[in-house]
């Protein structure tokens, strides 16, 4: 077979076309997408002790099959999260982020971090957006990406910092910001007790998204959208369980911004094929898919859509439309979101033409 006929086969296959089609991805925690050997040269670098040698260092950083709940999912951003204290650092990994996802044609991305989990060696909040906004207006540019960084709110964390983060990020919105949500360990901590910062947040003009409905159900999911206002939803895979909140969700236009390994790794689906993603979507809910969190997760929004692919049938034309909702409900200005559509559009035509003529 010449070079040309391999190239023809792999454009043929869905996973082949799934790696080209132009992307986007709105689910993606900074601090779990780090490369392993960025990790490893900025312990050296800045002389930060690792509890495990490097050769042990990718399996400490990668969610086992065998994980057994959220919060053992979120141990995994342990080692991350201790090699991002630095401003350099922040602006390091949000650059790289976008050169990973711009390697597999993601066009818009809309990385997320938690200003309060960088301020252990000084740093302050504002230094910590500002150094991620650096990164992502560097890494936008150089690989052509659309998109915005979300600022998190961590649930675990007293309420009265999380208002600092929304103050803070401020100054940033319409320069690099876009969003903010809350995320952490979700059933012992609602969003109730961190109301203030989501109210200040909501009016200060972020895009407003909150994790809920993963590790706690139904009922978490409504308070982010009657009483916080949200319009999307991280995971919200749990929705299901009030049956009630799922007409609201459909005529609110509310989001589900769904990662389905992630979900099955945290245990709020107990496998791929009994995701709820399939339903939501077929009851006209919108939906969306990412990583999560790349290294963590060992995944991309690529392998999340050939999973869903294999698992719960989702065809070409229903992928794209998870692209184009995505586009839809993002964050980042209006103007700039159709403008992206359209290329995009034009993209996938192309894509298209070269199955129907080969
Ligand atoms: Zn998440």
């Amino acid at each position: 077979m010449t070079a040309l006929e391999t190239q023809t086969w792999s454009v043929q296959s869905l996973p082949g076309l799934i790696n080209r089609m132009p992307k986007a991805e709105l689910h993606v925690h900074l601090d779990g997408c780090l490369r392993v050997s960025t990790i490893s040269q900025l312990a050296r670098d800045h002389d930060i002790p690792l509890p495990v040698r490097e050769e042990e260092l990718e399996d400490a950083c990668v969610v086992p099959e065998e994980c057994r709940s959220l919060a053992q999912y979120l141990e995994r951003f342990v080692i991350p999260l201790s090699v991002l204290q630095q401003p350099e650092a922040l602006e390091r990994v949000v650059y790289e982020l976008c050169e990973d996802a711009r390697r597999e044609n993601v066009r818009y991305l809309e990385p997320r971090f938690a200003p309060s989990l960088h301020t252990r060696a000084g740093m302050s909040l504002t230094d910590a957006i500002a150094a991620v906004t650096r990164g992502w207006q560097a890494g936008a540019r150089d690989f052509g990406l659309e998109g915005g960084i979300i600022l998190c709110a961590m649930r675990h964390r007293p309420p009265e910092q999380n208002l600092e983060v929304a103050r803070a990020g401020e100054r940033f919105l319409g320069h690099g910001v876009v969003g903010f949500d809350i995320a952490g360990d979700e059933a012992p901590f609602p969003i109730l007790e961190h109301l203030d910062a989501m109210q200040y947040a909501r009016e200060a003009g972020y895009g407003m998204t909150a994790h809920a409905g993963e590790g706690a159900g139904a009922e978490s999911v409504r308070d982010a959208v009657e009483v916080v206002g949200v319009s999307r939803i991280g995971h919200g895979t749990r929705s299901r369980e009030d049956p009630g909140l799922l007409p609201l969700l459909r005529e609110r236009g509310i989001c589900l911004d769904m990662c389905p390994y992630s979900n099955v790794q945290t245990k709020s689906v107990s496998c791929l094929s009994a995701h709820p993603i399939r339903f939501y979507y077929d009851y006209g809910i919108r939906v969306t898919v990412s990583t999560d969190s790349r290294t963590c997760s060992d995944t991309t929004v690529s392998r999340e859509m050939i999973r869903i692919h294999e698992a719960l049938d989702f065809q070409l034309d229903e992928l794209w439309q998870l692209t184009v909702t995505a586009l839809e409900v993002g964050f980042a200005d209006a103007a700039c979101r159709e403008t992206l559509r359209q290329e995009m559009a034009a993209e996938m035509r192309e894509l298209r033409s070269g199955i129907s003529n080969s």
